[in-house]
């Protein structure tokens, strides 16, 4: 397993390859990147971002959602996969924070745990909503973070992604987790990629067993 310090140092690599790293879901207020990321889950930043400006055209905050139908809101969302599933959710969610949590209006509660009891608000979700709109930390572990921790052996191959997020929390000081969330995704989005990882040129790859067995079988 990649020690501590080698791996704050392949980290800080990562960091100058992507210094623009940053959230690439569009959206204008915590209301509107809750609904983004919960339409994110298996779908990506590029499709929701197609598909968001006339849903928020149409329901800007969480009163107007409330109040839409369900079939009006799958129609402007169609063309994000499990669409159904999240226009239900994202309708629900709508409902909740104008009933439950309506003195907190136009902001979100800011407990992870109480986001997480709104309709397909996962951990992960909680985590991107609070570190993105409110700078609270946190370590959101999506497909491209988990990839990138398992390949860099910090991680058992077989982590969920809950151990993923308590051992780069345990790894990289609180004051980066936001930004190294960031660096890690777009790390694993634009270079150590699912189905063809760019080894040959990647800085890292000193630290990394997985792209030295990758190259030696390629
Ligand atoms: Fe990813 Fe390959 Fe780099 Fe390892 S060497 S981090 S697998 S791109």
């Amino acid at each position: 397993m990649l020690s501590k310090k080698k791996y704050l140092e392949a980290l800080e690599i990562i960091e100058e390859m992507f210094p623009q790293a940053h959230g690439e879901l569009n959206w204008e207020t915590p209301f509107q990147l809750l609904i983004a990321t919960i339409l994110s889950a298996q779908a990506t930043d590029k499709g929701v971002n197609k598909a968001t400006p006339a849903l928020f055209a149409a329901y800007p905050d969480a009163e107007t959602m409330a109040e839409a139908s369900v079939e009006d809101i799958e129609q402007k969302i169609r063309t994000i996969g499990l669409y159904k599933t999240k226009a239900k959710n994202i309708l629900k969610t709508a409902q909740m924070l104008t009933t439950q949590f309506k003195d907190e209006l136009p902001d979100l509660p800011k407990d992870k745990k109480v986001l997480q009891t709104l309709p397909g608000v996962g951990r992960k979700t909680a985590n991107v909503v609070l570190a993105e709109a409110y700078g609270i930390p946190g370590l959101a572990v999506d497909t491209h973070v988990e990839r990138v921790s398992k390949r860099l052996d910090v991680v058992p191959q077989k982590a969920s992604v809950l151990e993923v997020e308590e051992k780069l929390m345990k790894l990289i000081p609180k004051e980066k987790w936001i930004q190294a969330h960031h660096h890690l995704i777009f790390f694993g989005r634009y270079h150590c990629t699912a189905k063809k990882p760019n080894c040959e040129t990647c800085p890292v790859l000193e630290y990394c067993k997985f792209g030295k067995n990758y190259l030696k079988n390629d």
